[in-house]
């Protein structure tokens, strides 16, 4: 999303892609209000697995890339028509408008703020309406820990690409408490917890020690390191090659000051600092 406020639709459908790809293909979860049929996106990603023998196990980060772009661009154009125009007519026409032509929507800046400030209880509230819904239409077996799977439906199955781009950039150290760390003990860190922004961007991820990224976990971390965040995601801007990625096209260091101060206000207020700094 950029300041405009605009999402163009390879974004917005590769998201919606993964989280159908992960329900219904994943974990079988049938997405439609009735049992006996399926839906028109179920149909195109049932069509694909068939057609290229792909097993249930695999999570849609694990598809081959060609593959992710095949069923992203289906799914694309079957809910241009279908859903773009059901969506904004079922919400009065207030929260979103769309261009087709350019394959954009642009959000609604009360609506936005609105979402940001009440970002988490939103989301619990969407996932647990619904962990409901398909309780209702699934047999019993597949909806056992549903609620986990919902939450976790479009979690990234590895930040490996990240730590590759990262590596050059933290000198060997933990981002948090400084200490040296061995590469296999290195983790990616999303320095806004995870679970609230819902997304692996660049600019929000840094390489923790193992010990760091364990007792961080959902927390957020001491306003102290946002400057150090911010420091850090200018070096990366530095770099011509970076500064072209999608991710970091989109980033400023207002948006993360934003976040960091919205995720405060949703509730992230258990400040986490490390056990013992090296300094
Ligand atoms: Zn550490």
């Amino acid at each position: 999303m950029n300041d405009r406020l605009e999402l163009n639709y390879s974004t917005l459908f590769s998201s919606f892609a993964k989280i159908y790809w992960n329900l219904v293909i994943h974990h079988n979860l049938n997405q439609i209000n009735m049992t006996d049929k399926k839906s028109e996106v179920q149909r195109i990603l049932l069509d694909v697995q068939t057609r290229y023998q792909i097993p249930n196990t695999l999570v849609f980060d694990k598809l081959s890339s060609d593959l992710q772009v095949e069923i992203i661009s289906k799914v694309k154009r079957k809910c241009k028509l279908n859903v773009m125009g059901a969506i904004y007519g079922d919400t009065g026409y207030t929260i979103y408008d769309f261009d087709n032509g350019k394959e954009q929507l642009r959000l609604n800046s009360t609506f936005y703020s609105f979402m940001q400030r009440f970002q988490r209880v939103l989301n619990y509230f969407t996932n647990y309406h619904l962990a409901l819904f398909l309780e209702k239409f699934n047999e019993k077996g597949d909806t056992t820990n549903l609620l986990l799977k919902v939450e976790n439906v479009s979690k990234r199955s590895s930040l490996d690409q990240f730590y590759q781009v990262l590596s050059s950039f933290y000198s060997g150290k933990c981002f948090y408490c400084g200490k040296a760390i061995k590469k296999d003990n290195a983790h990616v860190d999303h320095f806004i917890p995870w679970s609230f922004v819902q997304a692996d961007q660049l600019w929000n991820l840094v390489i923790a020690c193992s010990g760091c990224n364990l007792s961080k976990s959902d927390k957020l971390a001491n306003g102290i390191f946002l400057d150090t965040v911010i420091e850090r995601n200018e070096k990366l801007l530095s770099i011509q090659e970076l500064r072209k990625r999608e991710d970091m096209q989109v980033y400023t260091s207002n948006k993360l000051k934003d976040l960091y101060h919205y995720s405060v206000e949703n509730g992230f207020t258990d400040f986490w600092v490390p056990k013992k700094m090296v300094l």
